[in-house]
């Protein structure tokens, strides 16, 4: 494979939060469609496509799969074969938090599943090192002083360049979680939550503002609420979506009328802007300047290139935001 020469040519790229890492606007997760149940051909082919579209930056996490671990022994066979000579463009991230193994130590927020979990995952994906290491969600059993330990420890020995959090929406926490790492010394990147037009709102005045005056970047995750902020759904549930899928997260009982009715307004409204409703919904998350990144995921490279054009059009009139308001609301 041979990336192409114009992959940085209309890519933008954000500073995450006060570090000196810029991100891509749109990331690529492999939470979905990267097992080993999955087509290798066509993950590979996203990847690629990925790449040469300015994509820079892989989010993988132990567990994603099925098998759980499977993505990321496949990341790892598509820079082994391919990818490799590249490392040095790349962002890879991993994470620990979420079942990964049985038994008291393959889950939450011990240092031993955390640095265990790490090393696991370097091991997969034929690395020294991953760019950011994350908690993947808060343990409320864990002291917090320990999880972030394991994170510090993690980058104190170069196995992650840069920490990050995953879910930690109660913004009183992760403000916790930063200033325990910085008092270890350790800068946090990153803070990973879901956020779309039809979930986590309250993000924009808690954890966001919180985190921001802290130089902690936002990486938002099912930006597209796992497809149905797009066409797909607009007349039933097709074939081969996700909601058809029975390894998918999302179910055909989550696709309710009363959504679909407020996906339809939406719909309209990115007509009228001249882009699909998957490129408006994108645009609406980095109109936040908190956020640094919005982390897609796909199940073909063609839905990698239309999501890129969102890119052409990122601002929003003042009436169109109040208009989303006003769909949004009930
Ligand atoms: P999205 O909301 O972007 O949903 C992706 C799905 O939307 C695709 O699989 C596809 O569904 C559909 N889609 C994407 N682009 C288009 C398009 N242009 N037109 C039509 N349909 C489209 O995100 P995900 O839910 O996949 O999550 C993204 C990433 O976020 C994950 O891979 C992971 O890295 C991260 N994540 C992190 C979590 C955490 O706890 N930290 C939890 C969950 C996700 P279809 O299959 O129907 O074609």
């Amino acid at each position: 494979m041979i990336p192409s020469p114009t992959r940085y040519d209309s890519m933008h790229y954000r500073r995450c939060g006060n570090s000196g890492l810029k991100l891509p606007t749109i990331s690529l997760g492999l939470w979905h469609n990267f097992g080993s149940v999955d087509d290798y051909e066509n993950a590979r082919q996203m990847i690629f496509t990925a790449f040469d579209a300015g994509i820079t930056h892989f989010d993988l996490a132990n567990n994603y799969g099925p098998v759980a671990g499977s993505a990321e022994t496949n990341f790892g066979r598509i820079l082994r074969e391919n990818l490799g000579e590249y490392r040095d463009e790349l962002i890879i991230s991993s994470k620990a938090g979420y079942g990964m193994w049985p038994g008291p130590y393959g889950d939450l927020g011990s240092r031993k599943h955390l640095l265990a979990s790490l090393d696991q995952s370097l091991k997969r994906m034929g690395l020294d090192y991953v760019d950011i290491f994350y908690h993947h969600r808060p343990d409320p059993e864990t002291p917090l002083e320990e999880t972030m330990g394991a994170l510090a420890q993690a980058w104190r020995q170069g196995k992650t360049l840069y920490v990050g959090l995953s879910n930690y929406y109660n913004p009183e926490m992760a403000v916790k979680a930063v200033t325990v790492l910085q008092e270890m010394g350790v800068p946090c990147l990153i803070h990973q939550p879901a956020y779309n037009m039809l979930a986590n709102r309250t993000l924009e005045t808690g954890t966001f503002p919180a985190l921001e005056k802290m130089g902690v970047g936002e990486i938002v995750f099912t930006p597209l609420a796992q497809g149905l902020l797009t066409d797909k759904y607009l007349n039933g549930i097709p074939d081969g979506s996700r909601a058809t899928n029975p390894r998918g997260f999302l179910k055909a009982s989550h696709i309710t009328p009363e959504k679909v009715a407020v996906v339809r307004g939406l719909h309209a409204i990115a007509q009228e802007r001249g882009q699909s409703l998957a490129q408006m919904a994108l645009a609406w998350c980095l109109r936040l300047p908190a956020v640094t990144s919005v982390l897609i995921g796909a199940s073909r490279p063609a839905q990698i290139l239309e999501c890129v054009k969102s890119l052409e059009k990122l601002s929003f009139a003042h009436d169109e935001l109040a208009r989303i308001e006003a769909i949004l609301a009930p």
